[in-house]
């Protein structure tokens, strides 16, 4: 590879705050349900596994930039390069230790689980509040070897989960006493870290069997959830992955969001499949909603952040003027791109006829901001769960 090539793409990762150490091969751990399956949606590179001459030049571009408060560097570069387990690097562990000891800054990393336990936890205790540690456990239980088939073993998660250096744990239901019985044995060795709990998503690249197994466990959610809740855990425990029940946590944001854009009746305005279920059931009529399907990614996907321009594309029938919301185009290179990396501009020259106008008040700051203030799993049993309004949303048909 072109050497020009491999330390630009290193510079504009280290601009978006990752820091991109590669394998050198696609990720060997092979889960089914690896969203990396089908990356060719965007631009990546295949970078060699990462010499040590090349991590000079990483941490000292890194040490260039200055310290914010709060913010943490993703290790292992995820937007150019593809994505793994960057603790399967024979040197990512002593590299970790490099960054933390040459930099004040925060990492932030997640892994199945190829780390060793005992240095991390020593490297907890030495740069406290610095290592924030997502463990993607997946499953405990009889589904594992399945869906992950090369991952560590239970025991090596449970030893890692045992120390104080894992922030989150996340887990999800794939049928009855799945992600129940997970976030018991997790919390029973460790009671402080965060339960990120919810459903895998099925997408257009997802076997069927996997898809199957997905959709199961979704049907049992609601079971797995209100079990969770009767057993009182210490641990904070929060759901993400449905956007149907974190639309409608955020229901009086979104609403009030959207009253504030101020939109006129005959105005367009482009939504996805759970905001169309919201605004179509609580704003009827309050302007032409246009959903948009999250075709390039299929499956179940539902995700305004994740539409694509091109997704829009597809939907758009003469209209004079749309309305498009802030999220499609928030690319982490500040650009006003998509996730494809199509900017705003080559989309405008496509519908010359058309004007689109950006709905700013409808950003990520806003939207991850009610996903974390809402997405607790307390709120999803007493405010979603059995809510007469919840099922009358769900529903709510979808325009074909
Ligand atoms: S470890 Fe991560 S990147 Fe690798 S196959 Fe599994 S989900 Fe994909």
């Amino acid at each position: 590879m072109d050497d020009q090539v491999l330390y630009n793409v290193f510079r504009q990762e280290i601009r978006e705050r990752k820091i991109p150490i590669s394998l050198g091969k696609t990720c060997p751990v092979k889960c089914t349900f690896c969203y990396e399956k089908d990356h060719s949606y965007r631009p990546t590179i295949d970078p060699p596994l990462t010499t040590p001459e090349q991590w000079k030049f990483i941490l000292q571009e890194i040490q260039k930039y200055p310290t914010r408060e709060g913010e943490a560097w993703l290790l292992g570069g995820n937007e150019y390069m593809e994505w793994t387990d960057i603790f399967l690097h024979p040197k990512a562990m002593d590299w970790l230790e490099e960054f933390l000891d040459t930099t004040d800054k925060q990492v932030i990393f997640f892994t199945v689980g190829y780390v060793k336990p005992e240095r991390l936890h020593k490297l907890v205790e030495k740069y406290p509040g610095r290592i924030n540690f997502e463990l993607s456990v997946i499953t405990l239980g009889e589904h594992r070897k399945k869906l992950m088939p090369n991952a560590p073993t239970v025991e090596q998660v449970l030893k890692i989960i045992e120390g104080p250096s894992v922030t989150s744990s996340n887990f999800y239901s794939f049928g009855p006493n799945t992600m129940s019985k997970d976030a018991m044995t997790i919390s029973k060795i460790n009671p402080h870290c965060i339960l990120w709990m919810g459903c895998l998503t099925p997408l257009r690249y997802i076997d069927a069997e996997t898809s199957t197994l997905m959709r199961y466990g979704r049907s049992y959610l609601p079971d797995e959830t209100r079990r969770i809740y009767n057993a009182g855990l210490p641990n904070t425990q929060m759901i993400h992955t449905e956007s149907y029940i974190s639309t409608f946590l955020a229901r009086q944001k979104i609403l009030k969001t959207f009253d504030a854009c101020e939109l006129e009746k005959k105005d367009t305005v482009v939504v996805s499949a759970s905001i169309y279920r919201l605004l179509s059931t609580l704003r009827k009529n309050r302007a032409r909603y246009l959903y948009v399907p999250n075709q390039m990614l299929g499956g179940d996907s539902d995700c305004s952040t994740l539409l694509t321009f091109n997704d829009v594309a597809q939907r758009l029938n003469g209209e004079t003027q749309v309305y498009l919301p802030k999220v499609i185009m928030e690319h982490p290179s500040k650009e006003d791109r998509d996730i494809t990396g199509v900017t705003f501009d080559e989309f405008k020259e496509r519908f010359p006829r058309t004007r689109f106008k950006v709905l700013h008040k409808v950003n990520s700051k806003m939207s991850n901001g009610k996903l974390y203030e809402k997405g607790y799993l307390k709120n999803i049993v007493e405010d979603y769960l059995g809510n007469p309004l919840a099922k009358k949303i769900a529903e709510a048909p979808l325009p074909n």
